[in-house]
């Protein structure tokens, strides 16, 4: 018998209580300074960003969502348009293209969870401008193969790395593969702030003088307005609470990259279970694990037997993929592979504050549900 404990989905709290002291002295030295919009420690996340993750520019955004949306914007994007992304996402990367005034063209995903390269064709329509991957779960798709597609077709790629900060395919960052990639810094996210934050980076020169524009009332430098803008900018408190945090973030990739190298050993011999792919069981991938997404048989038994035994272990997105939600008039697409995926996966606790004992629980929890 294992003695009995609780195993959270994710600690809200210690995104604040994790770094206390050094948030109350951000807190101090930015409110006694009044520098709340725009401000240095803003401009020193950004570098900070572009330096981590390898993208010429950065700009924080209000959010994920407003990110994409700014991005799509910037790429004039819009009506008449059509952008094809993996059903298994967030609403928000469909509503941030329907928000553009395109149409969202959703696409199965593959085994991996991630968008299937091999379903992207059957979706491309004339009206067809971009592919937007959403680098799920931490993990970035194969972005060789999508790459390949895009060319063929005279695509843009634009991608969701709301999950995915840090994370590589062949040795290169998520977010900078096509025109431009996003982020978010949503609390549960992997690198989260004390509320909503986002951004969006792009290698091109062009694009990111729209986007500087778009992102603050079409202002340029001199502060005169030139453009048509939207309001979305990072508060410069949430990007000095991001950029302390940004410091200690590579150990947080290391703690989640251990706890699944734990789930596999323990869990990895179980018939009845699909794990994500382990750490470096792929040298193409470097993977973050935002989620720990696995397929079980017997989901819906199984699930409510560890919630029980007090297990958070949700399934991502409410449990339907973008395709099958009400009133968003997507539900005439048929994704069979998706959708028979939905019936099995769910997500177990992932996040750099689980202790080894708290991932051997929920393991001996799941073999006690199948024996
Ligand atoms: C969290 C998330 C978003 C939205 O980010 P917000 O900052 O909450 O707007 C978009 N896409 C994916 C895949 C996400 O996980």
């Amino acid at each position: 018998m294992t003695e009995s404990r609780s195993v959270s989905f994710f600690n809200y709290p210690a995104v604040y209580t994790s770094q206390e002291d050094e948030f109350v002295e951000i807190f101090k030295n930015i409110g006694r300074r009044g520098a709340f919009i725009l401000q240095q420690e803003l401009h020193d996340f950004e570098k900070n960003i572009s330096g981590f993750i390898g993208a010429k520019h950065v700009f924080g955004v209000a959010d994920g969502t407003n990110a994409m949306i700014v991005g799509l914007r910037a790429l004039g994007i819009g009506e008449g348009d059509e952008v094809i992304f993996s059903s298994h996402t967030y609403v928000a990367t469909a509503a941030a293209i329907h928000f553009s005034g395109a149409t969202p063209v959703p696409v199965e995903c593959g085994p991996d969870h991630m968008m299937d390269p091999d379903d992207i064709e059957r979706a491309i329509t004339k009206k067809t401008r971009a592919i937007m991957p959403t680098q799920l779960n931490g993990r970035t798709c194969n972005m060789d193969a999508i790459r390949s597609v895009a060319d063929r077709h005279g695509l843009l790629i634009l991608e969701d790395a709301a999950q995915a900060l840090g994370s590589k395919f062949k040795g290169k960052c998520a977010g900078t593969f096509g025109s431009f990639g996003t982020f978010s810094f949503y609390p549960a996210k992997v690198l989260g702030c004390f509320g909503d934050g986002g951004a969006i980076v792009t290698n091109d020169d062009d694009l990111a003088e729209k986007i500087a524009l778009l992102r603050d009332h079409g202002r340029n430098s001199k502060g005169e307005h030139v453009a048509w803008g939207m309001n979305s900018r990072l508060d410069t408190l949430q990007a000095a609470i991001l950029d302390c945090k940004l410091k200690r973030y590579p150990d947080d990739i290391r703690r989640r990259r251990e706890i699944a190298a734990l789930y596999e050993s323990l869990l990895g011999d179980m018939p009845q279970l699909t794990l994500p792919p382990a750490p470096d069981s792929d040298p193409d991938h470097f993977d973050i694990y935002q989620n720990y997404e696995i397929e079980a048989d017997n989901r819906d038994s199984l699930r409510p037997f560890l919630m029980e035994n007090n297990i958070g272990c949700p399934i991502q997105w409410g449990g339907k993929p973008v395709h099958k939600l009400k009133n968003h008039g997507l539900d005439h697409h048929k994704l069979p592979f998706t959708e028979k995926m939905f019936e099995r996966c769910f997500m177990l606790p992932m996040h750099p504050h689980l202790e080894n004992e708290d991932v051997e629980y929920v393991a001996a929890k799941i073999r006690e549900f199948y024996e």
